[in-house]
């Protein structure tokens, strides 16, 4: 709100473009109003002088006109005296009343009522709520104590000492301001919600707009670090040359660790926008730790530091309803990091089944190192997102400081919290509680792939790979060619589809994001084929994308499984392995 008008001005829609918001542009406009409409008000008492020689009326005409001006002058002038202005008002009727019935124990009239009315509406829509709460007390005591009293209950409809007309003409006017004041708020208060609504939905379309725009970023950027880290796989198996070899471990560390930064960086913004949300999946929480812990002790072997896991046995069996992508990327960072700041010792995982009541459990997870340790006013701030313990961090050790704050969000999206335990030089101890339900299958059940388990030589296989990419297809058909499989290529949906027809294979390999017909189109073609064994053919999907929701639509399409990209060759071949 601008602070001053120029001195000279009365006008409201001046003085209304100074205010941005809705709700005092309302007050200022029915204040304005409500003081011009005080002039045929206070004019009427003239009336009393004129109809039964009232002096008295005269002086208050006057004084009534007086004050008008002032306060119009004072509103149009200086907006932002607006609430000291209904103070004053306020203050002043509510006197008025307690003189008029406490003081001279006048009978009630209706103006003294309708001013009641107006002191309610002023004291909730133009001051905070408690003053609301105070000033409604203040202007209704009175009345109560008259009525019940019955001192002055006679209740006068005309205003004593000027004639009736006049009488009613104020009362009219009254009326006048509290319907156009009630009409005014109520206005507001419907624009305010139609408006907020589509700010809503203006809100999710944005949303819907970033979630496109990451996904495809996503697919942009790790297609490419895809083919880098495949590549470098592929010539650090083939080379013999030490040197040659150190070079390449280089380059392919940088690419995972960009690929990572790309992973941490999508993630915090698809948090940022809310578009996180837990899946709830059956999985084995066992399997799933002694995964992610088997990957990073390669990492902490490197440190000749020790990786240890210890999973309470009573869970070993069990399938925990949860989000496993979720809590495997919590443990990652956590042990990541644990492994990432210790130099010395190593790094022990434990969970510990806290209690079980009926199909929940309670788990605590600990992750506890002998590394550098956090003091405690770095502790306040390693959950921050781009926030390092120490200034020199990236340098030593590289990383963003986003691992934490992602680390804290997605504990949150599981209703719980983190803890450390720390001092500096001490080592760490991060812990936290999560409650599982149980589900009711048995383990072997829960198998979350069609595959046969029986495996057979993968030399035996046809394979067809749908991939617009040139440089992945490249690298697909040399890593095919290492493994003795035979692979076709087609370049988007439309063309797998029409290889399908004419060719028998074992498997398809399918990226989901190509050109000309994607890998949903072309799944659910194929899917609907009537060709004896066409229709049934396991199809994997290449995906940059590991959101939930991208697994969901694969699985929902009719596809097998899917590999994200960029993937392991190992787990590739792995997967090929089991298939018949
Ligand atoms: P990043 O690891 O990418 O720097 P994080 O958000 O995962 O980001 O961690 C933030 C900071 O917290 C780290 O930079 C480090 O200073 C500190 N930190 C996290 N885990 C540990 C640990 N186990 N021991 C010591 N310091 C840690």
């Amino acid at each position: 709100m601008q602070d001053t008008l120029n001195f000279s001005n009365w006008s409201l829609k001046k003085t209304l473009n100074t205010v941005d918001d809705p709700i005092t542009k309302a007050k200022i406009t029915v204040f304005y109003y409500l003081f011009l409409l005080n002039f045929p008000k206070v004019g009427a008492l003239f009336s009393g002088y004129v109809f039964y020689g009232d002096v008295t009326q005269v002086k208050r005409a006057i004084i009534g006109i007086a004050v008008t001006v002032i306060i119009l002058k004072l509103l149009t002038w200086k907006p932002a005296y607006l609430q000291a202005l209904i103070f004053f008002t306020i203050t002043s009727t509510i006197l008025g009343i307690w003189k008029v019935i406490v003081i001279d124990h006048t009978a009630l009239n209706v103006v003294t009522i309708q001013n009641v009315f107006m002191i309610i509406m002023w004291s909730f829509y133009g001051l905070p709520r408690r003053w609301g709460y105070f000033y409604c007390i203040l202007a209704i005591i009175p009345i109560v104590n008259a009525v019940s009293t019955g001192s002055n209950s006679e209740l006068f409809v005309g205003v004593p000492q000027i004639p009736m007309f006049a009488s009613s003409f104020i009362i009219v006017l009254n009326f006048l301001i509290i319907l156009v004041a009630h009409f005014y708020y109520r206005n507001i208060l419907y624009n305010t919600i139609a408006e907020s609504k589509k700010l809503n939905e203006e809100l999710e379309q944005a949303n819907a707009a970033n979630t496109l725009f990451f996904s495809s970023m996503s697919h942009e950027l790790r297609t490419p670090l895809n083919a880098v880290i495949g590549m470098a796989s592929l010539l650090i198996d083939d080379n013999r040359d030490k040197e040659q070899k150190e070079n390449l471990d280089i380059l392919k560390f940088s690419a995972e660790s960009l690929l990572s930064l790309i992973n941490d960086i999508l993630d915090f913004s698809k948090m940022g926008m809310g578009s996180v949300s837990l899946e709830a999946i059956p999985f084995n929480l066992k399997e799933l730790a002694e995964n992610v812990c088997a990957g990073l002790r390669i990492k902490a072997n490197e440190k000749n530091l020790y990786c240890t896991t210890d999973i309470d046995p009573e869970i070993a069996e069990l399938e925990l309803i949860g989000d496993p992508t979720r809590i495997s990327q919590i443990i990652y960072n956590l042990v990541g990091n644990a492994i990432k700041f210790t130099k010395k010792g190593g790094v022990s995982f434990e969970i510990k089944l806290m209690h079980r009541v009926d199909n929940l459990i309670s788990l605590r997870f600990m992750v506890k190192d002998t590394g550098l340790g956090i003091s405690p006013e770095q502790q306040k701030l390693i959950f921050e997102p781009f926030t390092q313990a120490d200034v020199n961090t990236t340098r030593n050790f590289g990383g963003t400081g986003l691992g934490l704050s992602i680390v804290k969000h997605l504990l949150t999206l599981h209703n719980t919290n983190i803890d450390i335990e720390s001092e500096l030089g001490a080592g760490a101890v991060f812990s936290f509680d999560i409650t599982y339900a149980v589900s009711d299958k048995k383990k072997e059940e829960v198998v979350a792939f069609n595959f046969n388990n029986s495996a057979r030589p993968v030399s035996d296989l046809k394979v067809l790979m749908a991939e617009d990419n040139a440089m992945n297809s490249l690298l697909m058909k040399k890593l095919f060619s290492k493994w003795n499989i035979q692979l076709d290529i087609a370049e988007n949906g439309e063309e797998a589809v029409k290889l399908v027809e004419v060719n028998d294979y074992d498997i398809i390999l399918m990226d989901l994001q190509m050109p000309v017909m994607n890998g949903y189109e072309a799944t659910t073609k194929i899917r609907t084929m009537t060709v004896p064994g066409k229709a049934t053919i396991p199809i994997i999907a290449l995906t940059a994308s590991v959101s939930s929701d991208v697994q969901a639509s694969i699985i929902e399409v009719g596809m097998t499984d899917f590999v994200s990209k960029p993937f392991n060759p190992n787990e590739l071949y792995e997967k090929l392995q089991l298939i018949q």
